[in-house]
């Protein structure tokens, strides 16, 4: 019998130990919990775990349940992370702290527009197509550059790096090099003079590789949540 506890403890000591190999800083990883197809139920016990970031793939679902926990809404961060259609930003840009699924230029651009005034800078990530998988969406990586520079131009969101979904590989050496890829295009986008601080990559099978190649945040679901039927 595992719990939702249990399995948060056991990712806390991956996380740990991945850091540990590195060389890196504990607290220079953030734990994003996935809870996509989970109840609201599911994150009340992983919140009472001391779990504060939650992601979410399917708008609808999400703000169901951010309605269902707004008694928590100050305390809980909520990122999206799944696919964001033009015709659903308006409630995204109204409800969440972040969305990491930004693959083209008018997405920001309405989320900008439609951040309400009296909450603070929707925080964005670009997601890259890194593994250059013709079904997968994100931007390609050359396309990035320009894109970024337009994001961070936005008064109302915050371009704060990238996010990608590697192609699953088996070995440990396999799944490194599309998230080292990503790190190399953070540190180019940097270099150019656009100043981000994170790399979101890492699930529930890779989240080793992804810090060891320098993810700052791992969004990680069925290692806390259990299966999924779907998603
Ligand atoms: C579902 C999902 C995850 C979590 O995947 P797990 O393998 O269950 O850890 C992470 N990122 C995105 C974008 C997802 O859709």
């Amino acid at each position: 019998m595992t719990t939702v506890i249990g399995n948060l403890q056991q990712v806390h000591s991956r996380i740990a130990r991945a850091c540990a190999a590195a060389g890196r800083p504990v607290d220079s990883v953030t734990l994003l919990a996935v809870s996509k197809t989970f109840g609201a139920d599911a994150v009340r016990e992983a919140f009472a775990a001391g779990q504060r970031a939650f992601g979410e793939n399917y708008v609808q679902e999400a703000l169901d349940k951010i309605a269902a926990l707004a008694d928590l809404r100050r305390q809980i961060e909520w990122h999206l992370i799944g696919p964001l259609q033009s015709n659903k930003t308006r409630p995204v840009a109204e409800a969440f702290d972040w969305v990491h699924s930004v693959d083209r230029l008018k997405i920001a651009q309405r989320l900008s527009e439609q951040r309400p005034a009296d909450r603070p800078a929707l925080q964005l990530c670009l997601q890259v197509n890194i593994s250059g998988e013709a079904s997968k969406s994100g931007l390609a990586p050359d396309e990035v550059p320009a894109v970024a520079r337009a994001v961070a131009a936005l008064p109302r969101v915050r371009l704060r790096g990238l996010m990608a979904i590697p192609e699953p590989a088996g070995d440990e050496a396999a799944q490194r090099a599309p998230h080292r890829a990503l790190r190399a295009l953070l540190a180019t986008l940097n270099d150019q003079g656009v100043m981000l601080d994170t790399l979101s990559m890492g699930m529930s099978a890779d989240l080793e590789a992804a810090i060891t190649e320098g993810a700052t945040m791992v969004r990680v679901g069925t290692a806390i949540f259990g299966g999924r039927a779907r998603g």
